[in-house]
């Protein structure tokens, strides 16, 4: 199995796609969690990502997909594959075509999350991570279950990304709106494209996931 979740920053991509590794053993390859360890290496991709992202514009297309087709070659070919936040343009989804089909598999399902775009900057700017174990949470959606301990690993670190501020969350919409949107007629056509009102809690998009899955 091997889907795309589609949506824009703050939609609930990374959120869901933890869910679905747990409950159904799949690889979630994020490029923005790639980039962001790179950035933290101080690796040449790192090096050349990190004021990209700081001004939420998008990061090259040739890096972007040179970082999922090597992850996606250490896979075991059993495993299914949930791709969050890749491909976010037209060249990036030919790329994922090509990249799939070296590696003998093809894509199943593209889910979009569809949300409001005034509930974004709210879930953007609220977000925050266990500093340990990278589990998400939110300041008023999803508290850890005693507060201030992890409720994966029982971390006491948090932290926030630099790029979920107001300013750059409004440019990364703009990037989502301009680039991203724009593929999904391409799959549409293919009828792999399932919808999911993302504005529904947590628990609810998890249940509308899964029955697309199962
Ligand atoms: P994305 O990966 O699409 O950018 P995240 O999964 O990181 O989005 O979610 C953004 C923030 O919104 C996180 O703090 C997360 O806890 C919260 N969140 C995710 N899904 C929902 C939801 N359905 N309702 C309310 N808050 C949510
Ligand atoms: P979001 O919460 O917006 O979904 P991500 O963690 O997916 O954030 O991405 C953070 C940043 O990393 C983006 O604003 C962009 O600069 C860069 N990035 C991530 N994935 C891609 C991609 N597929 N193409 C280009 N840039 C990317
Ligand atoms: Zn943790």
């Amino acid at each position: 199995m091997n889907i795309i979740l589609l949506g824009p920053p703050g939609a609930g991509k990374g959120t869901q796609s933890a869910r679905l590794v747990e409950q159904y053993g799949m690889h979630q390859l994020s490029t923005g969690d790639m980039l962001r360890a790179a950035v933290k290496a101080k690796t040449p991709v790192g090096l050349e990502a990190k004021a990209v992202m700081e001004r939420g514009e998008l990061v090259s297309d040739e890096i972007v997909s040179a970082l999922i087709d090597a992850e996606l070659g250490a896979m075991a070919p059993a495993t299914g594959a949930i791709f969050d936040g890749y491909p976010r343009t037209e060249p990036q989804a030919r790329a994922l075509d090509a990249i799939l089909e070296r590696h003998g598999r093809k894509l199943d399902h593209v889910i979009e999350l569809e949300v409001d775009e005034d509930a974004l900057v709210d879930r953007i700017t609220g977000r925050f991570t266990c500093a340990n174990c990278g589990a998400g949470y939110h300041d008023r959606y999803h508290l850890p279950k005693v507060d201030g301990v992890c409720d994966r690993c029982g971390g006491t670190e948090f932290k926030r990304r630099p790029d979920d501020n107001e300013e750059t969350v409004r440019m990364r919409m703009q990037e989502y709106r301009a680039k991203t949107a724009p593929i999904l007629p391409v799959y549409d056509a293919r009828g792999i494209v399932s919808r999911v009102d993302g504005m529904a809690s947590i628990e609810d998009v998890t249940k509308a996931l899964d029955a697309i899955v199962s």
